[in-house]
């Protein structure tokens, strides 16, 4: 943590520790620490996971099924059912209106905790079952002498998260001691009043007391609403700030190009360009001709043409006498590139290289001096052009493809010498926006989303097991005329095994008795390299006519006389996963096809399906996903690189976002970054309050 001021570190200095805290003592203060809870404040930030209106409660009459209710009456009467496999208990209650059971399954010690005479508040959905209402492992709690004027009853009442050791009302009690005694001491508002009150922003006291107990739901909404502020802003503050710093200490060439430049690349291509292509030229222009080091995301579907624009950048470079590199993830997509990148570059007479594992020495050694000496301006290549020997003489540009496949390491290798070349990162993984404006907060984005024109938008069908023979039939007549298809199975980790002697008895199925007038491959990720490169190139020849595979088909593989796909249990995999699947096709003149099998048994999944059906455009398809899913999800392991917001959700949230985005950009395009140094600056405090030290320049 920064240095405090004098007066803070004395206000700091009268909070007690945790275990101190009135409430808490040793034995709790640890269970506190697994949660992050480690001070005062910490305390007072361990926010309630919902709100219970017990100001008013649902008679039990009134309670409409399906939806969660809060109702408080009185036991009449506790059961137990040892039944073995599922010990049952029913209390069933009572309040002025009507009676209703709370049914609980497998907890049989709480026949124990319930008698008949209490007064219970049980929250939870009633449901209709077998005729009678009942609600089914609801929350409880039991209401005790004096709670009516206390943290428990009367109010909103706050729900905490819990773990064991921790229980809803005497977490609520010591929040409630908590909020009364420590809050003034412990929360100092760093925002000025100015800017709180132009962005209307109730002070943050106010928005932590009322986080815990609301008068209202009006006051929780701006409760939540200034917390969610500070998150964002706190989040892009930092952020902004340290891309400041290395803005200010990090010089790239100078890349400069006029009008002519654009035209001659542009009489050299076979077709026209996209206005997302022409507009994503002069983003890139534009960032090349000042020493601010280019960091732009390319960000474009499967077949949006993101190559070509790189290739722009490649070009620029050349003519202004620097180098570019390309680092591309895997040895196919490498060769690939390299081939579409030689057709592009040699009307404009930049030579380039191919520099992957597989490249001979006697080759490998003519690149490396070539490159040393400056005589080789672009470099295609795999990791192989991250090694140790591969030197640059003047390395002004570094474009990667798919750049989640790269570690932080591996991607930072190149960057690191000076002047600091250039930038430019592409991804084919459509993000939804908010999700983009946080995960890509340090980049710049060349968003491309409308396609090279004459593109045929994929039809997909969800189709049942049962016209299986039809669609294979109507597959055969399209491989007659000479076209190509994918058949794609799921794999799932913890199934593998079955899985894949699935794929391979089905494949056997396939070549003896479906198509066994055409050459058929199986790729699979058990294969060692070299077989399954040599079964995708001599499916890039056109020799195997069906690939069946599992989902290791290469994100990029481009094979445009490949026209359908069939994909099998396409209940198993995400939107985003059969999205990206999907781009394998479409790639051509001709119309394509995906056929997806799939019996979901969920109405999740059926929706999935659906709209893949409809939907072709990789952005709403990720916005779509995301809703599905909910940002829970994306916060656990799936997407790295999401930041973590406690309060704020980035489904829901986004105008906030913004909101908190463009005032931190503000705020740091003023600063002057000596102020920083200065302690009692507010952004100093501000940042300072949050307990994190204050980014260095990485
Ligand atoms: P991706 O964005 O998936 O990397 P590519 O750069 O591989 O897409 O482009 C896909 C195909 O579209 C390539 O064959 C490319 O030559 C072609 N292409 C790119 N831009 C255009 C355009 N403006 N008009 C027509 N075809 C284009
Ligand atoms: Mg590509």
């Amino acid at each position: 943590m920064d240095k405090l001021s004098e007066p803070d570190k004395r206000a700091f200095s009268d909070l007690p520790e945790i275990r101190y805290v009135k409430g808490i003592g040793p034995k709790r203060a640890e269970i506190f620490k697994t949660l992050g809870v480690h001070s005062v404040r910490d305390l007072l930030y361990f926010f309630p996971r919902r709100y219970e209106d017990r100001s008013r409660f649902t008679s039990i009459a009134s309670a409409p099924p399906g939806e969660p209710v809060t109702c408080r009456g009185e036991i009449l009467e506790v059961r137990f059912r040892p039944i073995r496999r599922m010990p049952l208990v029913e209390v069933l209650f009572g309040d002025a209106s009507g009676t209703l059971r709370a049914v609980f399954f497998n907890q049989p010690y709480l026949k124990k905790t319930f008698e008949a005479g209490q007064h219970v508040i049980f929250h939870g959905k009633v449901e209709n079952y077998e005729g009678r209402l009942q609600i089914t492992n609801p929350e409880f709690e039991i209401v005790e002498e004096g709670d009516e004027d206390s943290a428990h009853v009367g109010r909103i009442v706050p729900v905490y998260p819990l773990t064991e050791g921790l229980f809803q009302r005497s977490l609520r009690v010591v929040l409630k001691d908590a909020v009364e005694i420590h809050l003034l001491r412990a929360v100092t508002d760093p925002l000025p009043p100015s800017l709180r009150s132009e962005l209307d922003l109730v002070p943050l006291d106010r928005a932590v007391q009322n986080m815990h107990f609301p008068a209202s739901f009006e006051d929780l909404a701006a409760a939540r609403k200034r917390i969610v502020f500070d998150e964002f802003f706190d989040f892009f503050l930092r952020l902004m700030i340290r891309m400041k710093k290395l803005r200010t200490r990090l010089k790239a060439p100078r890349i400069t190009a006029g009008p002519e430049r654009f035209g001659e690349f542009r009489s050299t291509l076979p077709f026209p360009l996209t206005s997302s292509q022409e507009k994503a030229l002069a983003d890139i222009a534009r960032d090349l001709a000042t020493e601010i080091p280019m960091n732009r995301l390319l960000q474009g579907d499967v077949g949006s043409g993101k190559t070509v624009v790189a290739v722009f950048a490649f070009f620029l470079a050349a003519k202004a006498g620097y180098q570019s590199a390309f680092l591309i993830p895997t040895e196919i997509l490498a060769e690939q590139h390299f081939r579409t990148i030689s057709r592009f570059l040699a009307p404009l007479n930049v030579r380039v290289e191919l520099l992957t594992k597989s490249v001979d020495a006697d080759h490998r050694g003519r690149i490396t001096a070539d490159l040393k000496r400056g005589d080789l301006p672009v470099l295609v290549g795999t990791h192989a052009v991250l090694q140790e020997d591969v030197a640059f003489s003047n390395l002004g540009l570094v474009a990667i493809d798919e750049q989640h496949k790269f570690g932080v390491h591996q991607r930072n290798h190149l960057l690191k010498r000076t002047p600091r070349p250039h930038q430019l990162v592409m991804t084919a993984t459509p993000i939804p926006r908010t999700l983009g404006l946080t995960v890509y907060a340090d980049l710049d984005i060349s968003v491309m989303r409308d396609m090279p024109a004459g593109r045929k938008p994929v039809k997909t069908y969800w189709i049942t097991r049962a016209k299986q023979p039809e669609v294979f039939r109507h597959v055969a007549e399209r491989l007659a005329k000479g076209e190509q298809a994918y058949i794609v199975f799921p794999l799932i980790e913890e199934s593998e095994k079955a899985d894949l002697l699935a794929a391979k008895k089905e494949f056997d199925r396939l070549k003896k008795s479906v198509f066994p007038g055409f050459k058929i491959g199986l790729v699979h990720g058990k294969l060692d390299r070299p077989e399954r490169e040599s079964i995708m190139r001599a499916f890039g020849r056109g020799e195997i006519r069906v690939l069946v595979a599992t989902s290791v088909i290469e994100v990029g593989v481009d094979q445009p006389n490949a026209t359908v796909m069939i994909i099998e249990n396409a209940e198993r995999f995400g939107l985003a996963q059969l999205h990206q699947l999907r781009g394998r096709i479409g790639r051509g003149e001709i119309e394509s096809e995906c056929f997806l099998f799939g019996e979901p048994s969920t109405e999740e999944g059926k929706k999935r399906l659906r709209l893949l059906t409809k939907l072709t455009d990789g952005f709403l398809i990720a916005e779509e996903d995301l809703k599905l899913r909910g940002q829970g999800d994306l916060l656990g392991t799936r997407q790295s690189g999401v930041p973590l917001f406690r309060v704020a959700d980035l489904l829901t949230d986004e105008a906030m976002l913004i909101l908190a985005r463009d005032r931190a950009r503000t705020i740091v395009d003023a600063l002057d970054l000596d102020a920083l140094k200065n302690p009692g600056h507010w952004i100093h405090k501000y940042l300072g309050e949050r307990n994190v030290s204050l980014p260095h320049s990485s």
